[in-house]
Formats: C-alpha cells, structure tokens, sequence
C-alpha cells in the first residue's frame, strides 16, 4: 500500500467534503424551489377570489337597481290609474309629467343594469376561465412538489452514505490538523492550495524561503497572509505553470 503524505489526506478529504457539500446545496436550492411552488397556489387563488368579489359585486349592484326600477314602475303604474279619474286638465298634464319623469327614471337605471349584465357575464366567464387554469396549474405544482421531495429524498440518503464513509478519510488525518481543517472548511471553497512559483496559489502571497524547504519535504504550512493550508507538487506546479503560459 502506498503510504500518502499529510497533504494527499488532507486533499483527499477536501474532495470528499466538496462531494457533500455540492449535495447540501442541491438539497438547500431544491427546498427553496419547493417553498416557492407551495407558495404559489395560495397566491393563484387569493388572484381567484378577487375575481369572483368583481362578479358578486355588480350582481349585489344589478339586485339593488332592479329594486329601484321596480319602484319606479309601480310609481308610474299608481299614477296612470289616477289619471284614468282626473277631469281637471291641468292637474292631468301634471300628472303625466310627473309619469314621464318616473318612467324616464325607470329607463335609466334598466339600462345601467343592462350594462352591469354585460359585465357580469363578461366577470363570469373570466372568472370561470381563471379557475379552470387554476386547477390546472395546482396540479402540476402538486406533481412538481412531489418530484423535488422525492430528489430531496435521495439526496439526503446520497449524503448519508457518505457521510459514513467519511471516517476513511478523516482517520488518516492527525487530530490536530483536522481541528484546524474543521475550522476552516465553512470558510474558503478552497482550504488546501498548492504552492506556485513559491508563492500561496490563492492569495498569492509569497512563501519564505524556510517554509517553502519545510514544503517540500512533504510537509503542510498554513500560508502566513490567508491561513489556506500550503503544499508542494512538483508534478501540480509544473502543470499549472504550463497551462498559464
Ligand atoms: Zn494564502
């Protein structure tokens, strides 16, 4: 077996960690989408019932209205049998104005209500249209919701598999230096770097001369100026260099 240096464990786990945390983030994102689907339908049917308060209204309008024409109707009714008895001239032309006046009023208001029905057949309908799409939609978000529950689901159980394995990892590393990784990983995506041109690869800040000795004999060093664990791979650096010229 082939015995890795300090650094190799401590990447090792690092990548492990990566591994878990990436899962956590899917799970995180995931709840939030759902959040949001739940949150949904109620907002769709508060919208609904807006639109049935628009309808109720004008019919509590159109009720209101047609009580008025019937009073107006009757009025004029009462007066035309009165009419039917006056002989004295003027006080009949009286009284058909006052008829006519009843009688225009009359009109009026039926057609206002008239109006408010054309409304109210065109609030319907919107109405109608509006909660065959909302049963549509709640539907599909149900369905949707029990999809990201289910992916939650096998997330959670991904995580907890490896979570069991992490031990592997995390034996092979002195208890110390995994105090020190432990306090450092919710901080920087990157806790293990290697060193580059004798300088930090993260913050780029130059490695001394002792250090950089201590590095190459395998060692791990907390850079001076970022605390990211430093290491040294003659391999990783000659790529890295490559790569950037
Ligand atoms: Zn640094």
């Amino acid at each position: 077996m082939v015995i890795k240096a300090l650094w190799q464990n401590l990447k090792d786990l690092v990548d492990f960690d990566k591994k878990v945390f990436k899962l956590t983030s899917e799970i995180d994102s995931t709840k939030k989408a759902a959040d949001q689907d739940t949150n949904q339908i109620p907002k769709l049917r508060a919208l609904l019932e807006d639109k049935k308060l628009v309808w109720t209204h004008l019919q509590k309008n159109i009720d209101s209205l047609e009580l008025d024409a019937k009073l107006f109707e009757e009025e004029e009714k009462s007066k035309k049998e009165k009419l039917d008895h006056i002989k004295n001239q003027k006080e009949y032309s009286a009284l058909e104005t006052e008829m006519g006046h009843a009688r225009n009023k009359r009109i009026k208001i039926e057609n206002q209500i008239t109006e408010y029905w054309y409304q109210l057949e065109q609030a319907k309908n919107e109405y109608e249209s509006e909660r065959d799409k909302l049963v549509q939609k709640e539907e599909l978000f149900t369905k949707d919701l029990l999809t990201k529950q289910e992916h939650i689901k096998d997330l959670t159980q991904q995580i907890d598999v490896l979570n069991e394995e992490r031990k592997t990892f995390s034996d092979k590393i002195p208890a110390d230096w995994l105090t020190k990784y432990e306090r450092m990983k919710h901080s920087v995506d990157d806790p293990i770097v290697p060193v580059v041109n004798g300088s930090c690869s993260a913050c780029y800040y130059t490695v001394l001369y002792q250090d950089l000795l201590k590095l190459k004999k395998s060692g791990v060093l907390p850079c001076r100026n970022c605390y990211r664990f430093l290491y040294y791979d003659e391999e990783e650096e000659k790529s890295l260099l490559q790569a950037k010229y």
